[in-house]
């Protein structure tokens, strides 16, 4: 399945580095193959290279040698070249336009030189397949595994954006009248609501990709892509890597935002008929107690009705009905729209977020359960695991609730599906015990990434231009706290279950966080062996976390962009767009990288070899 876009040598993949030493991974996630599979692995790789005992983790991340073992000088040099112009304010606020120009006057051959040599040689691994290889099998080398990503994006301007965006809520086909959209609070109703200002979503987000629907045929371009990553990571990285997903690829956002619509109005119809039990997870209700419950409230529904908008909840062996549990949705023969309802408290009674749908919209609906259903599919059968995305809190969580149904299906035997948690939002903890207890109930594993998160500032300004409340923490100290509460839940799970059932990753740059999680093993007395947690970073960012980390025997992945040249601009000019924003971490980065040149370069004038850098 996998594309042929026609290879292209690349700078510097294969020149050979200072020691050829391989830092073999024995703290793999609990899905990978065992630790004497990896090293049998990686010897057949390189026969004959001696393999080192892993090296002692020194955390203040300092040691310039131990964060460019893997590269060589020019790679180096390349590096220092890329972060200097990214520090140059002008050149990244016009970096696309800049880029074009270079295309048309240097022409295709030259500029696609130019790019090797600079930024996509640093933030890209290659065009396809064959050029990717040799970038994933050296990092490899150094404990460093792989996450791949088809980085192809569409250029677009703003107005374009807003106008695709438009027509994909605009144009989906109804019968019949509309019916009310009100739902039961003022607040949850306008959060999933669609806005035009903010239709380019793009807007303030650099460190996160974004689909605009298109079509259904686009849709499925975007499935087919998906798979063919999959396909991509198993044959590069022997199955030790991850796919990357995002579910807004995979069809018309407005069901992402219906369904969220529908789950929060749930959620908070639940927590009313559950008030008594302050204990987020205890929270239940007998099913023969619902329909008497919803109209004590003031909604007088029948058990019929009751029962059908229960489809949407849980409904154990013991007959309760907890936060989660649907019949399989995909299996369904009732048209969708009708799943599509929550209690309106003000009117007492219950409603349908969705204008009734035209059969096709059903059917697109229908499509798009089915192709995230077929990506997990896959990834199970291919033994890759897939890390979907968490996206907008007005998309989060039906895209939550969708992953969860996933792995609920695939990840009976190991973590296929893994979920991603956002700290930065008030309620992160909240539903990750929510996800954490179902798992553990159904016995199925559980996989996750933990991320601060990616749109913050335009979370922030659409709450105070539609009038909701802000969903994100008040500050960074606050948002960190929620990453390390999260990181405790998630490892207190970790001792609870059995091992391997809980698979964490801990998504970050920030050096802090990153000692946090290796001290909270330590205290935890959480075994190498037991890889519960790995670490996961962006090529061409943090090289001094990530290669150190992968030398000292911990888990950690490389999130690996890859596409030809010309169709990855976007994505690498977002990735100059993030330097600029994260000066402080760009600025370690140069020191580390100026120093490790200098005694590459100049040995006799560098100073000791073993000494940090001092910052
Ligand atoms: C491998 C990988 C996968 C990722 N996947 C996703 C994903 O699926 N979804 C997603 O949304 N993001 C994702 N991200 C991006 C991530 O959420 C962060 O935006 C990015 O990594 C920066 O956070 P940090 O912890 O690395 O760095 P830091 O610089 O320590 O943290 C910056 C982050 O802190 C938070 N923050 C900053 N200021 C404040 C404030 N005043 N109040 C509250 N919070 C604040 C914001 O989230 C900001 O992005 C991913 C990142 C990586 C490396």
């Amino acid at each position: 399945m996998s594309k042929n876009l026609g290879s292209f040598s690349r700078i510097d993949t294969n020149v050979p580095v200072k020691s050829r030493t391989i830092f073999t991974s024995s703290f793999a996630l609990s899905s990978e193959p065992t630790v004497n599979q990896l090293n049998n692995e990686n010897e057949k790789v390189l026969p004959g290279v001696k393999r080192i005992d892993f090296l002692p983790l020194d955390t203040s991340f300092n040691s310039s040698e131990e964060a460019y073992k893997s590269k060589s000088t020019a790679e180096l040099a390349r590096a220092l070249f890329v972060f200097q112009l990214t520090s140059f304010d002008p050149l990244v606020k016009h970096n696309i336009q800049i880029l074009k120009f270079l295309r048309r006057i240097f022409g295709k051959r030259l500029f696609h030189y130019v790019m090797e040599h600079s930024f996509y040689g640093h933030f890209v691994a290659g065009a396809d397949l064959h050029s990717i290889k040799p970038v994933i099998s050296r990092n490899m080398q150094y404990g460093v595994k792989s996450i791949l990503d088809y980085s192809v994006e569409e250029d677009m301007e703003e107005e374009q954006a807003k106008n695709k965006t438009k027509m994909s809520y605009d144009e989906i086909p109804m019968e019949g009248s509309l019916v009310s959209q009100s739902t039961g609070s003022r607040a949850n109703e306008v959060q999933y609501e669609y806005h035009e200002k903010f239709g380019d979503r793009r807007k303030d987000v650099v460190s996160a990709r974004t689909y605009f629907y298109d079509s259904e045929a686009q849709c499925n371009k975007n499935m087919m892509n998906f798979l063919e990553c999959i396909d991509v990571v198993k044959e590069t990285t022997d199955g030790t890597g991850f796919a990357a997903i995002k579910l807004t690829a995979l069809g018309r956002p407005k069901f992402l935002l219906n369904m969220s619509r529908v789950l929060t109005g749930m959620k908070e119809t639940f927590e009313k008929l559950t008030a008594k039990e302050t204990d987020i997870v205890l929270k239940r209700i007998r099913s023969d107690m619902l329909s008497s419950s919803l109209t004590h409230m003031g909604i007088p529904v029948s058990r019929d009705d009751s029962k059908q908008w229960f489809t949407w909840l849980d409904v154990s062996d013991q007959g309760e009905i907890d936060l989660y549990t649907w019949s399989n949705l995909l299996k369904m023969q009732k048209p969708l729209h009708n799943f599509f309802t929550v209690p309106n408290l003000e009117e007492g009674k219950l409603e349908s977020v969705l204008p009734r749908l035209s059969p096709e919209s059903d059917t697109e609906l229908k499509n798009m359960l089915e192709r995230i259903n077929k990506i997990a599919e896959h990834a199970a059968d291919s033994g890759v695991r897939v890390l979907v995305d968490a996206e907008q809190t007005y998309f989060q969580p039906a895209i939550s609730r969708l992953t969860m149904e996933m792995m609920r299906n695939f990840n009976k035997e190991k973590a296929v599906v893994f979920n991603t948690y956002q700290c930065y939002l008030k309620n992160a903890h909240d539903n990750f015990i929510i996800d954490l207890d179902l798992a553990r109930r159904e016995n199925f594993h559980f996989g996750c990434k933990v991320v601060r998160g990616a749109y913050m500032d335009q979370e922030r300004e659409r709450a105070v231009t539609i009038g909701y409340e802000d969903p994100i923490n008040v500050s960074f100290e606050a948002t960190t706290a929620m990453y390390e509460k999260v990181i405790d839940t998630a490892m207190k799970e970790v001792k609870l279950r059995q091992p391997g059932a809980v698979a964490v990753m801990a998504a970050t740059h920030n050096e802090d966080t990153v000692r946090y999680c290796v001290q909270k093993l330590k205290d935890l007395g959480i075994k190498r062996e037991d890889k519960a947690i790995c670490f996961g970073q962006l090529l061409g960012m943090c090289d001094h976390v990530s290669f150190p980390l992968g030398q000292s025997g911990y888990s950690v992945y490389k999130y690996v962009p890859y596409g030809p040249i010309d169709e990855v601009l976007p994505y690498l000019s977002r990735r100059a767009m993030e330097n600029r924003g994260i000066l402080a971490k760009v600025k370690k980065e140069k020191k580390l990288l100026r120093a490790e040149l200098k005694n590459r370069l100049l040995p006799n004038r560098g100073g000791n070899r073993q000494s940090n850098v001092k910052l």
